[in-house]
């Protein structure tokens, strides 16, 4: 049968169009019957072509939100094993530079409906507080000005995290997400200079968090570990949101290669049966702090789930920038000090052909054309394409082993679960609407806005919106003029 990919599992296939990436899992019995392919190819959701356009012409429309990251340090008083940093000397950027840098983003977009400043850069930010809080002003001074969603967030180590810094960044309205290891006491990566683990520390000051509703957990997926299941109930006793990432390394123990690919396919495996568990036990809490992040499995089964398509990668250089310490401009924060991926100076500004030319270079390429999880993959990530020395266009094979799995187990997930717990997966695909809402400002607010704004900041909306619901909806429905 031509017009699909067969994936198959131990007593299943998995079936994806070539044609629009829809797929079907059937019995390994079934596939046996050329009569039910038959049928199945035959159905017009199966067959149905999508047009797959990898974007590579500029445009500055293709997305909504738009990430503004801004490294305000360098320095950091960690010294993980696993950290990309090259040195750790004490750069930062001024004020003046990252308030030029915001606004030379924001003007770039007056279609933007959200603009994120992360703040997190390559070092601690929390080392360099007092810039921290003058750009946080600056963006409540931008957004009352543009009526839009501007909001602030960090990515911090959590060593610094006291209870007096905790409701300072509350009582500003910062975002902030922790990096934290597994809950082994081993095999901890993240230590500081005298190479004492720091685990403990960080979970003692997560523990004090009051009010931690919002508080994620990033956690790096590496090639030591043994459970993530495991990690993944430990975290959330602290942590309502996890996102595992795999590591970037080319250390061969740490990070995903060819020594250690069956082993990470298999911690997968398990996280794929025991989710699958919890949905047929009615149980979602785990799938919800996993889609609620960036966790790099929860983004396929997002996509899954809502059935979405996507045709690149990244938003890199087309809805993402980032500024580093010495005033340089990268597609990405991970970008930071790769000068094929440099497009612009704060001087100078962002030069567009420099992304035009980066984007061409990058296209996916044939690997991906005939790649199963091409619709949900999106291609070759530039960052690893440098940093592993791979032709572009070309992909990092191991990465796709671990990517291709992950977009498998995400569409079994999804079928098994459809099909035995609709109401489940209705929850799921509702949860999924609702995040995906949260990519843009909350039109009720705009309105409120436009019709308020003599009365009301825009900050001072956002806040009734979310804590004075009563008063909002009075608002919402006062007649326009
Ligand atoms: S898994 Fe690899 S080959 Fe497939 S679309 Fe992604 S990057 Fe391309
Ligand atoms: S280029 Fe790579 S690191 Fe940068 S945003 Fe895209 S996927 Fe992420």
């Amino acid at each position: 049968m031509r017009d699909a990919y067969y994936v198959h599992g131990e007593s299943t296939v998995l079936l994806i169009s070539k044609q629009n990436g829809n797929s079907t899992l059937i019995s390994k019995k079934d596939f046996n019957n050329g009569n039910i392919l038959n049928k199945i190819t035959d159905m017009n959701d199966f067959k149905n072509k999508i047009e797959f356009h990898p974007v590579t012409a500029y445009s500055k429309d293709i997305y909504g939100t738009i990430f503004i990251s801004i490294h305000i340090s360098s320095k950091c008083n960690l010294n993980c094993s696993y950290c990309f940093r090259d040195d750790n000397k004490d750069n930062s950027i001024s004020f003046a530079e990252s308030k030029k840098f915001i606004d030379l983003v924001i003007e770039k977009f007056p279609n933007g409906n959200k603009f994120i400043v992360d703040l997190s850069g390559s070092g601690e930010p929390l080392l360099n507080l007092d810039l921290l809080l003058q750009i946080n002003e600056y963006c409540k001074i931008k957004r009352d000005e543009i009526l839009k969603e501007i909001t602030v967030m960090i990515a911090t180590n959590g060593t610094l995290l006291s209870s007096e810094m905790v409701e300072l960044l509350q009582s500003k309205g910062i975002i902030f997400g922790v990096s934290v290891d597994s809950s082994s006491k081993t095999t901890s990566h993240r230590v500081d200079f005298s190479g004492k683990p720091v685990h403990r520390k960080i979970i003692k000051n997560i523990k004090k968090i009051k009010e931690r509703g919002f508080l994620g957990a990033a956690y790096t997926l590496t090639g030591k570990t043994t459970d993530i299941v495991k990690d993944l109930k430990y975290l959330y006793k602290f942590f309502p949101t996890i996102s595992i990432k795999p590591v970037r390394s080319d250390d061969r123990e740490i990070g995903i290669n060819s020594y250690t690919i069956n082993k990470i396919k298999k911690i997968y495996n398990d996280l794929y049966n025991f989710l699958l568990k919890e949905a047929y036990n009615d149980k979602l809490s785990y799938f919800i702090a996993l889609l609620d992040g960036d966790d790099y499995f929860a983004k396929f089964l997002y996509r899954a789930i809502l059935n979405i398509r996507v045709n690149r990668r990244c938003d890199a250089g087309l809805g993402r920038y980032s500024l580093a310490t010495d005033g340089k401009i990268y597609v990405c924060p991970a970008a930071v000090n790769i000068k094929e991926l440099e497009i612009g100076d704060i001087e100078n500004g962002i030069n567009h052909d420099r992304i035009q030319g980066i984007l061409s270079t990058f296209e996916a390429g044939d690997e991906c054309a005939s790649c199963f999880a091409q619709y949900y993959c999106g291609g070759e990530c530039m960052v690893n394409i440098i940093i592993k020395h791979i032709n572009p266009g070309n992909v990092d094979k191991d990465m796709c082993i671990y990517r291709r799995h992950l977009v498998y187990l995400a569409l079994c997930l999804v079928h098994n679960v459809g099909k035995n717990k609709p109401n489940i997966l209705h929850k799921l695909s509702e949860y999924c609407e609702l995040k995906s809402k949260r990519n843009v400002t909350n039109p009720d607010i705009i309105k409120v806005a436009n019709r308020f704004g003599d009365k009301y900041s825009f900050t001072e909306i956002m806040r009734i919106e979310f804590e004075e619901k009563d008063k909002f909806a009075l608002l919402l429905s006062q007649p326009e003029g």
